[in-house]
């Protein structure tokens, strides 16, 4: 389940697109104007943006999206087929782009790829550690770890990318959400409970690493890849 802010202003597109997102247990927002989309933006995790809008250019409201949410995935669903638009869309950070009229299985197949890439797939394994976000379960080496929402959302994170280095401000970003107003140091404190969990040792860590002056990353344990399923 992800929500989806889904910015349409044609009625029977955006029907069927919210039908289709909802049928695939994705909670959406779905905004007919960008100003209402706007205020929607901060809690999203992909945002679906029609070019034509009543209220502002599409263009105009992507800037904004990678202004406040410079990680946010955009998939862009416009009538025109240009050239021109295409590569500036991209250029300014949309991740993909379809051209109207487009079939309903290919969307939700772009829209679960983006997700994917984003926020890593619904269950990981990475050398003994299992996660599924569909069941909120943890196991290491079978053995259930008893995480909170929170120690949960920052070990998948990690996890879902095994080697890669996440400064403090892009966990917060990911786990706590742009609103969250505290300092970077509750992601040293989160990490310290996620590794006693772990039963990970500060001084010679074998799941998560600190990286000085960077952040942390999660080892690429037995150098596996996370197997998706
Ligand atoms: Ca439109």
């Amino acid at each position: 389940m992800s929500k989806i802010l889904l910015l349409e202003d044609d009625p029977q597109v955006g029907q069927v697109l919210y039908t289709a997102l909802e049928q695939k247990g994705h909670r959406v927002f779905w905004a007919k104007k960008a100003g209402e989309a706007l205020e929607r933006l901060a809690t999203a995790d992909l945002l679906t943006l029609d070019l034509g809008l009543p209220d502002m250019d599409g263009v105009e409201f992507m800037t904004e999206a990678r202004r406040v949410r410079p990680r946010l995935p955009v998939l862009i669903l416009t009538a025109r087929d240009d050239e021109e638009t295409k590569v500036y869309c991209l250029e300014i950070g949309a991740d993909d782009y379809m051209t109207k009229p487009f079939s309903i299985n290919e969307f939700i197949a772009r829209v679960a790829a983006l997700l994917r890439r984003a926020y890593g797939a619904p269950k990981i394994k990475v050398g003994p550690l299992t996660m599924d976000t569909h069941s909120h379960s943890a196991l290491l080496d079978g053995r259930q770890l008893k995480l909170s929402k929170t120690e949960f959302s920052l070990l998948y994170t990690l996890a879902s990318n095994p080697g890669r280095v996440w400064s403090r401000g892009e966990l917060i970003e990911r786990v706590w959400g742009l609103d969250f107003d505290g300092t970077d140091r509750v992601v040293d404190v989160y990490i310290n409970m996620l590794r006693k969990k772990l039963g990970d040792d500060p001084r010679s860590p074998e799941f998560i690493e600190t990286v000085i002056g960077v952040g942390y990353r999660l080892f690429e344990l037995k150098r596996s890849n996370p197997t998706v399923f």
